[in-house]
């Protein structure tokens, strides 16, 4: 099958012949749909990351045809769509585990970075971690919905019910965390780099009451503010932007070293938190909610060789929306 695949972090990926992988007991092959392109993946290409499986596949956001069932496997027939996440693996009985926080568990396997991903024609997963899609999308629109949805909804929910929203970086999961905060009927204002008004533009049609640059100041205080933009100094900005008791959360895996702020900024009760990874049940309860909203989600599609190239547009703010990969 053909694939892009990661040698060496800081290089590109290289269009391979890969042979098909066989699931082994519980899991199953997929064929892959479509792949979405997240920031994540950036950062292991780009080798911010620690530790990745060498060579690897990347992508989880992949949507995909079953068609092949390892041992076991009562979960899926073949023929069932299904999305895979980040999430592909928990070991069950660790402390994090135990304690309804699998996202943070001792030992876990990462989709596209512990363990092979979809931007390729096929891949295995553990059906356990595998969820069926809402019919309301197709292939490439649910795509998004499996990282930039789910990590978008956990940061939400850990944000709090708080009815002033900023969200710092309007990029894939913003554009969808817009859509279920208004459905919510909180008030969302969106922050991208300075001058990006096309960003702007695309935030306000999905219902922000004001954009603006991240070196602006919003026109009424936040109760929540996500930043989704891997940079620092913007969490002092957000800090500086917050009601007392307001929360401020990471929602990204990997940021720029954030700059020293006076203690004033963080008195008052504010909160920075970050949000790790994502649990079953944040996929299970997100996947119900998205159609209800309905999340539409902006896509710009690639094919699966012009995986560095839709990176590359990333990289540089250069989407409205997500990037898509139809192998
Ligand atoms: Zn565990
Ligand atoms: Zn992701």
């Amino acid at each position: 099958m053909r694939a892009m695949v990661l040698e060496k972090p800081g290089t590109e990926l290289k269009l391979l012949d890969v042979p098909v992988p066989k699931p082994g007991p519980g899991e199953v092959l997929v064929r892959v749909a479509a792949c979405g392109v997240c920031r994540t993946d950036l950062h292991v290409v780009d080798g911010d990351l620690p530790d990745p499986k060498l060579p690897i596949i990347p992508g989880h956001e992949i949507v995909g045809y079953v068609t092949e069932l390892g041992e076991g496997v009562e979960k899926f027939k073949e023929g069932d769509r299904v999305g895979i996440p980040w999430l592909g693996r928990t070991c069950g009985h660790c402390r994090y585990c135990l304690s309804g926080r699998e996202n943070l568990c001792e030992s876990p396997g990462f989709t596209g970075y512990t363990i092979d991903g979809g931007y390729a024609e096929f891949t295995v997963a553990h059906a356990d971690y595998c969820f069926p899609l809402p019919m309301d999308y197709d292939d490439a629109s649910a795509a998004p919905l499996l990282c930039a949805g789910l990590i978008g909804y956990r940061s939400l929910k850990l944000g709090g019910p708080g009815q002033a929203l900023g969200i710092y970086g309007f990029g894939a999961a913003a554009h969808i965390v817009a859509q279920v905060a208004k459905f919510e009927r909180r008030r969302l204002f969106a922050f991208t780099r300075p001058g990006d008004t096309a960003a702007q533009d695309f935030a306000r049609s999905l219902g922000a009451e004001w954009a603006g640059g991240s070196d602006e100041a919003p026109p009424v205080p936040l109760d929540v503010a996500i930043i989704f933009a891997p940079v620092g100094e913007l969490v002092p900005a957000a800090l500086k932007a917050m009601v007392k008791g307001g929360t401020v959360v990471c929602g990204g895996i990997h940021m720029s070293d954030i700059p020293s702020f006076p203690y004033e900024l963080l008195w008052h009760e504010r909160v920075v938190r970050s949000v790790a990874n994502l649990t079953r049940d944040d996929a299970t309860e997100f996947l119900e909610l998205a159609p209800q909203v309905p999340v539409k989600t902006t896509i710009e599609t690639f094919r699966l060789e012009d995986a560095n190239e839709a990176l590359a547009r990333l990289r540089e703010g250069r989407l409205t929306g997500a990037a898509v990969l139809i192998p």
